[in-house]
């Protein structure tokens, strides 16, 4: 079935693709791991489905679709799952001669695409007018990110409690949707967060104040050097509810899960 549509990237009347927001790619390799058991976890009221099949649409016509994957993607997510080599240390990890630009611009087409789809699971998401032409203008290389808008932090998930519940690979299988935080204390400043591949990824919309923005684990497109501090599973409340509201739906049955 093909659907012709308006592509959000190029804006010109094409054939679209099945656009997913966190890319087929990290999809197929969860649900290999799993054996075809991969699941994601989302706020919809959608029974709990494979991942395989998770949140996409059309959206994106071939061509912008291949040029996200191929620019970004592919390359953000061989240094995140260390192929380009990392070191390990007490606080966390160390992404050594990496490209934080690619890294950036990834993340950031991650969030634009969960902002324009239509998708329950996304509905959270929201993007402004303004930073929906400069994103454009970013991925096309046509403009460049100011450093006040959008600062993005990297965190290494992992379980800190004495049970050890969650190995680090059982942690790397959980994918949560893109959810959005409002901070209490910093009034009108918008995250959108998620958790894939083993890390949780804080998009601060409204950007980061200055002095925050050496914080560790924060991109830096100029340098080479990228550390993420380790942070312990059970602080992440957003991911957690969504834990527990999964279960929930599987326990009730609500699920296209093959036990
Ligand atoms: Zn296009």
């Amino acid at each position: 079935m093909t659907t012709l549509g308006k592509c959000k990237l190029c804006e010109q009347q094409k054939e679209l693709q099945k656009s997913h927001a966190i890319g087929n790619a990290v999809f197929k390799k969860l649900f290999k791991t799993m054996s075809g058991k991969g699941i994601s976890l989302s706020n919809d009221d959608k029974p709990i489905q494979y991942s395989s099949d998770s949140w996409a649409e059309p959206q994106l016509c071939k061509e912008c679709e291949h040029f996200l994957n191929i620019e970004f993607e592919r390359y953000s997510l061989s240094v995140l799952r260390g192929q380009k080599g990392f070191i390990k240390s007490s606080g966390g990890i160390s992404f050594i001669n990496i490209d934080q630009s690619k890294l950036i611009k990834y993340f950031l087409s991650v969030y634009y695409r969960a902002a324009l789809s239509s998708q329950k699971a996304y509905s959270g998401i929201r993007i402004i007018k303004s930073h929906h032409k400069l994103l454009k203008e970013v991925f096309n290389d046509e403009g460049k990110l100011p450093s006040c808008e959008f600062h993005i932090q990297l965190s290494r998930v992992t379980d800190m409690s004495d049970e050890k519940g969650f190995s680090d690979e059982a942690i790397k299988e959980i994918i949560s949707a893109p959810f959005c935080r409002v901070d209490t204390v910093r009034k009108g400043s918008i995250t959108v967060c998620f958790m894939f591949e083993g890390f949780f990824v804080e998009i601060f919309v409204t950007g980061m104040r200055i002095k925050d923005r050496h914080s560790p684990g924060v991109l830096k497109r100029n340098k080479p050097i990228l550390f993420v501090p380790y942070i312990d599973l059970f602080s992440l409340d957003g991911v957690i509810d969504l834990m527990v509201e999964n279960l929930d739906k599987y326990e009730q049955g609500n699920h296209f899960i093959k036990d």
